[in-house]
């Protein structure tokens, strides 16, 4: 999740590091993700094993990473975290694999993006805790046999159909994780509140939940810049009314949408009509990644019912229509 990572390194990472649950009772929502997780781990444990290998798919910001720490955390082993485009050759990967301690956890992020042969190396890493390394060149080059601690690998991507299916194949466990209800959202903000001693109220939070686009991250965004606004503007804690005048100033949304969400649904209805339009067109048209229109923001909008995937391309809902304010003799 490229977007993620660098806003990774743009939040304070010690506030980031302070927020993020560090076990499954911490971590909110997913609850079937939990429970298959509870179970897992437990046999696991009772066997004396490795967990067996983990994909996590979903949209950026839903806790994907989150969730590697906490199962790191449950296992009582270490994690070790890198990610897809950090691997450029076998040799970097093999290194990686080589530096495992027993049982430790190896978190991957994007890792639809690491290259084919890199790719290949983790196949047999991942089945039977082995490599095969070529040391020398040319005739004289011979493979080497390397074993390998048992490992856990948890690999994240915005899609499973990203993958490979020879590497997809490879995870005992594939797991989806999906948008988080407005309740779970006023729980994440309420938590982090908390650990950050900020006060707010039932209804502040739901107030920022509601513009939070189903994302914990943003949630917890928002919360961190409602705060700043808060506290300068209105010396009190945050609540309903303070925090729409806070998110009105930001000038945040009250259905979630971003100014891409936004750019995307005028652009349908000035461009082209309201649809359908395809992908590629869409795409090239608003200025962003093919990839990141279909993973990050058509889902979402998906889910709000303001657009509709048909075989002849994007098209906007009457939902969409209506938030637009198109008038009717215009549809
Ligand atoms: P991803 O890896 O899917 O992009 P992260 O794991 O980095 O997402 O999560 C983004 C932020 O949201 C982190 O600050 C984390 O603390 C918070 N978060 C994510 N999932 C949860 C959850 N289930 N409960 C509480 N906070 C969460």
């Amino acid at each position: 999740t490229r977007m993620m990572s660098a806003d990774l390194h743009i939040e304070d990472t010690d506030i980031e590091n302070n927020i993020r649950p560090l076990t499954l009772d911490e971590y909110i929502g997913q609850s079937t993700i939990k429970e298959n997780l509870k179970i897992f781990i437990e046999a696991a444990k009772g066997r004396g094993e490795a967990l067996d290998h983990v994909l996590l798919y979903g949209p950026p910001g839903l806790g994907k990473t989150t969730l590697a720490g906490v199962i790191a955390n449950e296992m009582g082993v270490k994690l070790k975290v890198t990610a897809g485009p950090a691997i450029e050759k076998p040799g970097d990967i093999a290194a990686i694999l080589n530096g495992l301690q027993p049982g430790d956890l190896l978190f991957i992020d994007e890792i639809h993006r690491m290259p084919r042969q890199v790719e290949e190396v983790l196949y047999s890493a991942m089945e039977d805790y082995h490599i095969d390394i070529v040391v020398g060149k040319g005739p004289t080059a011979k493979s080497i046999r390397l074993s390998l601690p048992p490992f856990t690998l948890v690999g994240a991507t915005t899609r499973a159909g990203m993958l490979s299916s020879p590497l997809r194949d490879r995870f005992g466990i594939v797991q989806r994780l999906e948008y988080y209800s407005l309740e779970e959202l006023m729980q994440i903000v309420e938590r982090t509140a908390r650990i950050l001693g900020v006060g707010i109220t039932t209804e502040g939070a739901r107030e920022i939940g509601k513009c939070s686009r189903g994302t914990p991250r943003l949630a917890n965004r928002l919360l961190k810049r409602v705060r700043d606004i808060v506290s300068i503007k209105y010396d009190s804690m945050i609540t309903e009314e303070t925090a729409l005048a806070s998110l009105k100033l930001l000038n945040i949304d009250t259905q979630g949408l971003d100014e891409i969400d936004r750019r995307i649904l005028n652009t349908i209805w000035n461009q082209f009509k309201g649809g359908p339009v395809g992908l590629e067109t869409l795409a090239a048209t608003i200025g962003e990644e093919r990839e990141t229109l279909e993973d990050v923001y058509e889902p979402y909008l998906m889910q709000q019912g303001l657009l509709q995937r048909t075989p002849r391309g994007r098209m906007l809902t009457e939902s969409a229509k209506n938030f637009l304010q198109i008038p009717e003799e215009l549809r």
